[in-house]
């Protein structure tokens, strides 16, 4: 189901590390250790598993789904790859630690001198947003890419919020509009417990991007404003279970996509739907966030259309789990070609055992 060879690139406005060719032998699946943000015990200070990212890739690793060379390094994301997106008056303000500790909600960094808060928090964040920027073009390569990381659907060009910084989705796809021939047309598939109000206020009144929006409707950030942009709105209640929330998935994401075929996908796939969330307030289990994400993969590989999965919210200890059994799911389903490319890669490697049943994840 892959595509293979890039397309042509448009001339491009500024160059960017981030399109760089990625050899064949790599499997679209970006990361880095750089994402992951630890220091001085302020990671506990915000109710979240700041080390979820690199876990994940330890479990995918552990089933032996993909190799530390056969991964796509992400690079961080340079000033003038941010500045696609956002304003110069919004990355100066990230100058300032108290910004940073707002939009972060860790209130301790503050206190810290900015080329710290620059180096341990937003470095990070920057490397996974050049990972979602990356992942776009291999997408369109590929037919399918997942950033481990990503997701900040609070940011816009110029305000943060809600943990983000910077606004990597919409960064992907103006980057994918304006360097990748063909590709005019985005559908942004946002699951994640929150409203995605920053790619929403990016992209209101422009005809080019589909929003599809599942969410809480009673938590952060009921940005009445970024609402008019959604153009399938799936507002969800206090506790809602699997059985509904896949129906209502399943419904709304074929009809987002029979109602305007896209050149890409992008699904946001935030965990913090997971039943428990402290923040999410829904309780789908682990078993219906690995069905969700089939489903959304099923919709958009049925019909040959490129996808780009971030991973976003949901920090509870157990969803780095969560998430590497949905994307060996993904794999075992022949949703994404793990096994195809490491094939390709020739007789030195050792042929991948898959497990053929989803491990559960609690
Ligand atoms: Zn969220």
């Amino acid at each position: 189901m892959s595509q293979k060879g890039s397309r042509q690139e448009k001339t491009s406005s500024h160059s960017t590390e981030l399109y760089t060719e990625v050899p064949s032998t790599c499997l679209p699946i970006v990361y880095s250790p750089d994402y992951n943000i630890t220091f001085m015990g302020f990671e506990k200070l915000h109710p979240f598993d700041a080390g979820k990212w690199g876990k994940v890739i330890r479990f995918l690793k552990e089933e032996q789904l993909i190799t530390d060379g056969n991964i796509v390094a992400a690079r961080e994301a340079a000033e003038e790859d941010l500045l696609v997106v956002h304003t110069r008056r919004y990355l100066n303000k990230l100058k300032w630690s108290i910004v940073v500790a707002t939009i972060t909600e860790i209130p301790p960094l503050l206190f810290l001198p900015n080329f710290l808060v620059q180096r341990k928090v937003l470095r990070p964040l920057r490397t996974q947003t050049g990972g979602t920027i990356m992942a776009g073009k291999l997408a369109i390569d590929r037919g399918w890419a997942i950033n481990v990381g990503g997701g900040f659907h609070h940011c816009s060009s110029d305000k943060g919020g809600g943990f983000c910084a910077y606004a990597d989705i919409t960064l992907a796809i103006k980057f994918l509009f304006e360097r990748v021939e063909g590709v005019s047309k985005a559908t942004i598939i946002d699951l994640d417990a929150h409203q995605g109000n920053g790619h929403e206020r990016d992209f209101l009144d422009d005809n080019r991007v589909y929003i599809m929006d599942a969410y809480n409707r009673y938590i952060y950030p009921g940005d009445g404003y970024a609402k008019r942009a959604i153009k399938r709105k799936v507002e969800l209640d206090w506790g809602t279970e699997d059985p509904e929330y896949l129906q209502k998935v399943e419904l709304h994401v074929e009809g987002a996509l029979n109602e305007m075929r896209p050149d890409i996908v992008v699904y946001n796939a935030g965990t913090d739907i997971l039943d428990g969330d402290p923040l999410g307030g829904l309780a789908i289990s682990p078993q219906g966030i690995i069905k969700r994400d089939e489903i959304i993969f099923k919709a958009a590989r049925g019909r040959q259309i490129p996808i780009l999965m971030v991973t976003s919210g949901g920090y509870q200890k157990r969803t780095a789990r969560i998430i590497a059994d949905s994307i060996i799911n993904l794999n075992n389903q022949g949703l994404v070609d793990c096994d195809c490319a490491a094939r390709e890669a020739g007789p030195s490697h050792v042929p991948l055992m898959m497990s053929q049943s989803v491990s559960a994840g609690t």
